[in-house]
């Protein structure tokens, strides 16, 4: 492999960007501050691949994030985006693509009732805000470290974005942004993942005002962090309090199963978020549940929330293609657990033998690896304990050899069905050089 340090139309439009937008970039973490070098910009994506502007070619593990499960301009999705196309791109009426949608969801989760809206952010947002209009209670829960989208009262212990780019300390107290009253964030309450000593008190104590307790069923945005089966067991518990369950599976959702985080911890919230793969890479977010909550949305119910461009008729063919194609061929999740597993295995092999120190964190296609000493990271506090200066050497000696790793090390990386054994042979070479402290 070739050192691919060429990045003269990347600087450029770098430099273009921050002249017009705040860091040159549309979403914080893109900027690289955490890892340092330029961020690269991306001209094309095609199945495991991205393209930078400088011609580059990489093997892919940011999967846009978590949306691109099917791999990059997969033909199914494509066709039914241009076919769309020819039909308009937004009529602010309802449409039969929606319904389709809706449909196909409450199949595949189980929910009773779907509402789609455009970004991961509004689902939780709204979400929130129904339960607050159903159970009649201020406050929320949230787990130090989980993200769940920017809206006000959710930037409270934020995970990722948040870590990396915060000037302040790791753990900086909360809010964990400029710009958010200190009265919204006192309605957010916050608990440590996979401590249900913790939240069983929390609601023991407060429980009567809580309205929902929200939280990443596998968590992405601290890294990747799996839940205990006893704190899944204290989650359930808190809606004996007649606290509303609301998981978050805008990373998880269709990723983790067929039926998400859900299906494979076996969960059973009272509402969950979903966003990125529904959507197919295009914009789209939903909150979905019990009919008897979900009907408290307007204009069935008192509980307001609209959007122009909801339903837009190419995210949905986009969501509805994925969909689909996940439905077709299951066995994606068998090959997606297959490729995280070795994965896994063979950083850890190559961590050791160069003596770095690494806690590698994986289930199904997410995976963190963080550089801390193996040992087992459960909670947002341990993760954050990581070297992250040693995590943002070993990312730029990946993306050198044509590996674009997640630019954080607190973020998970995702595997798409794109992903075969050539890629795990390529990823794996490079990170044992570049555990080694070096690229070829
Ligand atoms: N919830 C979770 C678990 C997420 O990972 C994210 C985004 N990474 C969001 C919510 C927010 O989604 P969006 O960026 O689409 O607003």
């Amino acid at each position: 492999m070739t050192t691919l340090s060429q990045t003269a139309q990347s600087e450029a439009l770098f430099a273009r960007a921050k002249a017009v937008t705040p860091g040159g970039v549309n979403s914080p973490v893109r900027a690289f501050k955490s890892v340092g070098g330029v961020p690269r910009f991306i001209a094309s994506a095609q199945g495991a691949y991205l393209t930078d502007a400088d011609g580059h070619r990489y093997i892919d593990y940011l999967g846009s994030w978590g949306p691109m499960i099917l791999g990059h301009n997969h033909p199914a999705v494509r066709e039914a985006i241009a076919e769309a196309l020819a039909t308009g791109t937004s009529f602010g009426a309802p449409s039969a693509r929606e319904v389709e949608l809706a449909e196909l969801v409450c199949q595949i989760t189980g929910a009773e009732r779907v509402r789609f809206v455009n970004s991961g952010t509004e689902a939780t947002m709204s979400a929130l805000r129904l339960a607050r209009g159903f159970t009649g209670r201020k406050y929320i829960v949230k787990f130090r470290g989980n993200y769940h989208g920017h809206a006000d009262g959710l930037l409270v212990e934020a995970g990722s974005g948040l870590l990396t780019n915060a000037e302040g300390e790791l753990g900086a107290a909360a809010p964990s942004s400029a710009g958010v009253p200190e009265e919204y964030a006192a309605l957010t309450l916050v608990s440590e993942y996979n401590d249900p000593a913790a939240l069983d008190k929390l609601l023991a104590e407060r429980g009567h005002e809580i309205a929902a307790v929200i939280f990443e069923p596998v968590v992405g945005n601290a890294g990747v962090l799996i839940p205990t089966a006893e704190f899944l067991a204290a989650l359930h518990r808190v809606k004996a309090h007649g606290t509303l369950l609301i998981a978050d599976e805008v990373m998880t959702g269709f990723r983790l199963s067929p039926s998400g985080a859900a299906g494979r911890l076996g969960l059973q919230p009272d509402l969950s978020c979903w966003g990125k793969i529904i959507g197919g890479g295009l914009p789209v977010g939903a909150y979905g549940g019990r009919a008897e909550v979900m009907d408290y949305v307007s204009p069935q119910g008192p509980v307001y929330q609209a959007g122009t461009l909801s339903g837009n008729p190419l995210a949905m063919a986009a969501g509805l293609a994925t969909l689909r194609e996940l439905q077709a061929d299951p066995s994606i999740y068998d090959r997606l657990d297959a490729y995280g597993t070795a994965l896994a295995e063979g950083l850890r092999g190559a961590a050791a033998e160069a003596g770095v120190p690494i806690t590698v964190n994986q289930i199904g296609s997410m995976l963190t690896a963080f550089f801390v000493p193996e040992g087992d990271i459960r909670t947002y506090t341990q993760a954050a304990r990581s070297d992250t200066a040693a995590f943002a050497a070993w990312f730029q000696a990946m993306l050198a050899q044509g590996v674009y790793w997640a630019p954080s090390q607190f973020e998970s990386i995702f595997i798409s069905g794109a992903h075969t054994d050539t890629e795990l042979g390529a990823t794996l070479e490079a990170a044992h050089h570049a555990f080694k402290g070096g690229s070829i």
